[in-house]
C-alpha cells in the first residue's frame, strides 16, 4: 500500500521551519557561529532530471533530488518521497530532520532524503517501476549501505524499495539487500518494519499521555492522515483503549463520536477509499479535523498542517506528531503560549528509523530476528529516547521539542568536533 498524501501544499517553506528550529536551539546552547553555519547547510544536494519512456511510446522528463544533510555521526539515513510537492527545500528540511531525528534516538547515523516530483498514483505499474530504476541509477553515485540507506517516505512503499534494491544490485553484480530498508521481508526486509512508525506513534503517546496526566484508555483521537503511519497508528491506539474518532486523507475526513471502525477502513480498497471513506460518520475538511474537541491530535500527513492562523483553534490537549514537520515555528509558538502538549515528530515518528537501523543490522549479518524481538527493541529505545527528553525538558522549563533540539543538535556537534574539521 502506497502512503497517502494529503493533496494541500504546506503553509509555509518546509526548509524555513527547519532552519528557525535550528536558531533556536543555537540560541539556546549558545553554538559557535561557525558551526551554526555548517549546521545550516545540506552537506550534498543532487538533483536528477532523468528521461523515462512512457506506456504510449513518449518521453518523460522527471526531476528527482537526494540531499545529504550531516554525516558527523554515521551513513546517511532518510526517506524517498514521491509528491506532486516535492521540491528541493521540502527535501533539505525532510533531510535536516533526519539528522536530529538519529541523533536523538541515538542511531549511528546522519540525515538524507530524496524525493521525485510525481504524483505516482497518476503512472501505470510499468512506468512506476521503470521511474523508479532510472531514478535508482541516477542517484546510485550517492547510494550505498556504507554511504546512504534510502526507505519508504510518502508515496513510496515496500515494492519501490525492491526496485531500488535490485536496480543497484544489478549495478553491483551481486545482492546488496543493505542498500535499502524498508523492503520486503523476502528479500531481506525486517518483521515489523511495515507498522514500526505507527508502532512508535502508540509507545510515544503511551509515555506522554503519563507525563501529560491524560488517561490512553478511553481517550478520543483525531488522526490526520490514513496512509502508512497513520493507519497503523489507529489500529494500535484503538488496540491500546483510546477511540478513534475521526480519520482523513487526502481528499477529506469523517467525524463520528461513537468512534471509527479502523478495521473496514483499513480493509477498504484504496481507490475507493481514497476519494471518500464509504463509512458512517459526518464528512469534514482536513482543517476541521484539526480543530475538534478530541484529547489527542495525531497529525500524521505533512509539513505545515499547523500554523499560525489555525493553532490558536486546536482543542486537543496533546499533539502527537506523527509527520513530519507538521507544525511551522510560529505554531509551535502558539501551542506553547497555550500549554498544549507536543511530542515532536523527531521523536514521535522516530519508530520508522529506528527500525529501519533493525533492518539494516540484520542485512549486514545475514541474521534476522523475530517479530517479537523487533518490537520490544523498538519500545525500549523509543521510550528511553523519549524519557531523555522528557528529563530534560523538566529540568530547563523548556518544550518537549525544544528539549529534543538540545539534545540532537548537541550530539551532532559532539561528533563534528571530536571529528574536527578536514583537512
Ligand atoms: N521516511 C521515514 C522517516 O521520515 C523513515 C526513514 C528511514 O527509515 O530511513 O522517518
Amino acid at each position: 500500500m502506497v502512503n497517502a498524501p494529503v493533496a494541500h501544499p504546506p503553509a509555509e517553506n518546509p526548509f524555513d521551519t527547519a532552519i528557525a528550529q535550528l536558531d533556536a536551539v543555537a540560541e539556546r546552547i549558545g553554538l559557535d557561529p561557525g558551526m551554526r553555519d555548517v549546521l545550516r547547510h545540506c552537506k550534498r544536494e543532487f538533483t536528477v532530471n532523468f528521461p523515462v519512456k512512457m506506456d504510449d511510446g513518449s518521453i518523460r522528463v522527471f526531476t528527482g533530488y537526494r540531499v545529504h544533510h550531516n554525516e558527523a555521526r554515521g551513513p546517511v539515513k532518510g526517506g524517498l518521497r514521491y509528491s506532486d510537492h516535492v521540491s528541493l527545500d521540502e527535501v533539505r528540511a525532510l533531510a535536516m530532520w533526519m539528522t536530529w531525528k538519529c541523533a536523538v534516538a541515538g542511531l549511528p547515523y546522519g540525515g538524507a532524503k530524496g524525493g521525485v516530483i510525481v504524483d505516482p498514483s497518476a503512472l501505470s505499474a510499468g512506468e512506476l517501476e521503470r521511474m523508479t530504476r532510472r531514478f535508482a541509477a541516477e542517484i546510485g553515485l550517492l547510494i550505498g549501505p556504507d554511504e546512504d540507506v534510502p526507505a519508504p517516505d510518502m508515496g513510496t512503499d515496500a515494492q519501490i524499495m525492491a526496485w531500488i534494491m535490485d536496480t543497484y544490485s544489478m549495478m553491483h553484480g551481486h545482492s546488496v539487500p543493505a542498500v535499502v530498508t524498508g523492503k520486503p521481508v523476502t528479500i531481506g526486509g525486517s518483521s515489523g518494519r511495515y507498522e514500526a512508525t505507527g508502532r512508535g506513534v502508540m509507545f510515544v503517546t503511551q509515555e506522554a499521555c503519563k507525563y501529560a496526566g491524560v488517561p490512553l484508555e478511553g481517550a478520543t483521537v483525531a488522526v490526520q492522515g490514513f496512509g502508512n503511519v497513520g493507519s497503523v497508528a489507529s489500529k494500535l491506539l484503538r488496540d491500546a483503549g483510546a477511540k478513534i474518532v475521526a480519520v482523513s486523507n487526502a481528499s477529506g475526513g469523517i467525524y463520528d463520536e461513537a468512534g471509527m471502525d479502523i478495521d473496514a477502513l483499513i480493509a477498504m480498497p484504496r481507490d475507493r477509499a481514497s476519494l471518500r471513506f464509504d463509512a458512517p460518520g459526518r464528512r469534514i475538511t482536513n482543517a476541521e479535523l484539526l480543530e475538534l474537541p478530541v484529547d489527542i491530535l495525531v497529525p500524521a500527513a505533512t509539513e505545515g498542517q499547523i500554523h499560525a492562523a489555525n493553532a490558536g483553534n486546536i482543542r486537543a490537549k496533546m499533539i502527537i506528531e506523527a509527520a513530519n514537520g507538521p507544525t511551522t515555528a510560529d505554531g509551535d509558538r502558539i501551542l506553547r503560549e497555550r500549554n498544549i502538549y507536543v511530542a515532536p515528530d523527531i521523536v514521535a515518528n522516530s519508530g520508522g528509523v529506528i527500525v529501519s537501523y533493525f533492518e539494516w543490522v540484520q542485512d549486514l549479518q545475514s541474521f534476522f530476528w523475530e517479530e517479537a524481538e523487533v518490537n520490544s527493541r523498538l519500545e525500549r529505545i523509543i521510550k528511553r529516547s523519549f524519557q531523555e527528553v522528557a528529563a530534560l525538558q523538566a529540568k530547563e522549563s523548556i518544550s518537549m521539542r525544544e528539549a529534543a533540539y538540545v539534545l540532537a543538535v548537541t550530539r551532532v556537534v559532539e561528533a563534528t568536533t571530536v571529528r574536527g574539521i578536514f583537512p
